[in-house]
């Protein structure tokens, strides 16, 4: 009898609660932005809130610098977040927020780095261990190999001098899935066609602790490096899960489904370990891309 009425009391409270009674977002995710060589920079952040939130799994808030110069005033508390998502390449962060930074990951936080992110901070040691992989921002032998796949497949860490970060003029390419048995890319056709991006390569880094789940190959005839480039690819940081995605440069490259399924489900990875967050119907296929007018 007291059993029953104490499950009768999970049943109700349980059902009141707002969370489960309205499907209300689980999650607490953070974009940081407020410099970026790339101008689009508003549009992108309110494109990347819009297609978290409307998964219904995310609450999301938004962490902006001053916009230039290390702005002292930025202090978000990244512990109530569950993930972050870095819209940002600018100046150093104060002190302290690195600092603070480091430990949210390091405790188990998740990140999500997009696109010109991984052009920030060249000289933070742990900022590069936690992305794997960057570009520009003074990058070179001494940042890390370059680290790409070989035409079979194999993992190549080229520790030859020269600068990282490298794109020929943008165009659609092939993203080909190299794992599919990792809770991002599982359900993930083989091989599916981005819509027109620039295709980073040539980017290095420590590239410790990194699992590269899809490259793309960065065509010569297309101003590339001749090779298989990361482009979905995990780290692992102390607890924390970073996921990272090199695509995103313009509003026309975050519209497609490709990409916008990546961001949401490698944010829910970073959140939470796990992906529930369905493959959708829409998703380009080898041959075809496909874009969601985001709308102005
Ligand atoms: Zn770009």
């Amino acid at each position: 009898m007291l059993r029953r009425s104490l499950l009768l009391a999970v049943i109700v409270f349980g059902s009141l609660s707002p969370a489960l009674a309205q499907g209300e977002p689980t999650l607490a995710a953070l974009i940081v932005d407020g410099q970026n060589n790339h101008r689009n920079w508003p549009n992108t952040t309110r494109m990347m809130k819009k297609y978290l939130e409307d998964t219904g799994l995310f609450r999301v808030d938004v962490a902006t610098t001053a916009p230039r110069g290390t702005d002292p005033a930025f202090r978000p508390d990244f512990s109530k977040y569950q993930v972050v998502v870095s819209n940002y390449n600018g100046a150093p962060w104060p002190e302290e927020t690195q600092q603070n930074f480091v430990k949210y990951v390091q405790n188990g936080g998740g990140l999500v780095v997009v696109h010109a992110a991984n052009n920030a901070f060249g000289d933070w040691a742990e900022y590069n261990q936690m992305i794997g992989l960057g570009g520009w921002g003074g990058r070179n032998e001494r940042s890390g190999p370059y680290v790409y796949l070989d035409a079979e497949g194999k993992l190549v860490r080229d520790e030859s001098k020269g600068s990282g970060g490298h794109h020929g003029p943008q165009h659609p390419f092939a993203i080909i899935v190299r794992d599919g048995e990792h809770p991002v890319t599982k359900g993930m056709p083989r091989e599916w066609l981005h819509v027109q991006d620039e295709l980073y390569d040539l980017l290095r880094g420590p590239g410790e602790n990194m699992q590269i789940l899809a490259t793309a190959y960065a065509d010569k005839a297309k101003g590339g490096s001749g090779r298989h480039e990361p482009m979905i690819f995990t780290i692992e940081y102390g607890k924390g899960r970073v996921f990272h995605t090199p695509m995103g440069h313009g509003d026309d490259s975050q519209e497609c489904v490709g990409f916008i399924t990546t961001l949401v489900r490698g944010a829910e990875w970073a959140a939470t370990g796990k992906v529930a967050l369905p493959i959708p119907d829409d998703f380009p296929t080898a041959d075809k891309t496909s874009q969601r007018p985001f709308g102005k």
